[in-house]
């Protein structure tokens, strides 16, 4: 196991205000990662500033941390004015820079000091003080492993946050990410008064009706390539104005292909504004998604990874990505599954 650095502890310690920011299109373990740390700072007596891009999903509303994001660029400059620009930004979860968003510049211009906190096998290298551990199940369980180091005992609310940040980034403890170590953090974490099955209900539990909808028009696109290896799915915008379901919606929906006996890789291809497609790819161990991504000039992990295409049609994307899949799973040819 990597230790901290002790840069990383040492100018926490020697510094009072803080900024949080994560990646774009936060997931439960950015968010829980961001306010879990949130807590842990103020724990400590420290000032601290969420940033986030756009609101919350409403997937993540449940979270108590939501009061802190705040997407106001002028209220966090002045939050930075305020503190004589002796600020610290901290990135969580965030395995290139420019998934932190279209503040990016802005956001590590703020200070001559970003701490990085990631877990991310694809991670290009920013900040000046630098903490990754792609072995790690995800960041929830890195900001765990500070808040020892800095000797903060966690209340209830930041062990909420960094138990939702584990049981999103590791599928619920089934991915091959989840360590004996991660479990051992987990059970400290209802040691500390988190309910298990309270969480996986607000995780899981809280489709809505257009949601579900959106999920019947998203699993009717499935198709079966290289003898059943591969499963793709499609989402177009069409389908999201026909369900009424939002964008952020379609968190998860990945898992069902991915469910197959067969399938080693699943593909979601997801038609965004302007000519953007987003491609969302899973694997089961065998096939090291992170390469396949990064050949997209994407990144992500060994299991979960993804990258963005402008000016082409999800047809196009879908036969891109199966070439190089059916390569790398040694299939030469890609048919469709009779
Ligand atoms: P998702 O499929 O849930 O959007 O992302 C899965 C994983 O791939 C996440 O860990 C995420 O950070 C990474 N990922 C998704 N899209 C991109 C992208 O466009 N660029 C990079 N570098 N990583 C991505
Ligand atoms: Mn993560």
């Amino acid at each position: 196991m990597r230790r901290i650095p002790e840069t990383i502890t040492r100018s926490i310690y020697d510094t009072d205000h803080f900024v949080l920011v994560t990646h774009i299109h936060p997931d439960g373990d950015a968010l829980g990662s961001m306010f879990g740390l949130a807590d842990i700072l103020e724990c400590l007596g420290k000032k601290v500033f969420c940033f986030v891009e756009e609101p919350v999903s409403q997937l993540y509303a449940f979270l108590p941390g939501c009061v802190r994001a705040n997407t106001d660029l002028e209220a966090l400059h002045t939050f930075v004015r305020d503190a004589g620009g002796k600020v610290i930004v901290i990135a969580l979860d965030s395995g290139d820079d420019n998934r932190l968003g279209r503040h990016k510049d802005d956001l590590l211009a703020l200070t001559p000091c970003c701490i990085v906190i990631d877990h991310h096998k694809a991670h290009k290298e920013y900040g000046e003080h630098r903490w990754v551990e792609p072995t790690r199940s995800s960041t929830g369980e890195m900001v765990y492993e500070l808040a020892m180091a800095l000797g903060v005992e966690l209340t209830y609310t930041s062990a909420f946050h960094l138990y939702v940040a584990i049981c999103t980034d590791t599928g619920s403890f089934r991915y091959d990410s989840t360590h004996a170590r991660t479990l051992r953090i987990a059970s400290e974490l209802v040691e500390a008064g988190v309910n298990p099955a309270e969480i996986s209900s607000k995780i899981y539990d809280n489709f809505t009706v257009a949601r579900l909808k959106l999920l019947q028009l998203v699993l009717a696109t499935m198709t079966l390539y290289a003898s059943d290896q591969i499963a793709c799915i499609h989402v177009t915008r069409h389908m999201f104005t026909e369900s009424g379901a939002a964008p952020q919606d379609i968190e998860g929906f990945i898992d069902y292909p991915r469910s197959l006996q067969t399938v080693k890789v699943a593909v979601f291809i997801k038609e965004g504004q302007e000519g953007q497609v987003a491609v969302s790819l899973r694997a089961k161990g065998e096939c090291d998604v992170a390469e396949v991504a990064k050949l997209f000039n994407g990144g992500g992990h060994r299991n979960a990874a993804g990258f963005r295409f402008a000016g082409r049609n999800i047809d196009q994307v879908r036969g891109e990505v199966l070439d190089v899949l059916c390569k790398v799973l040694g299939n030469t040819q890609c048919g469709v599954a009779g």
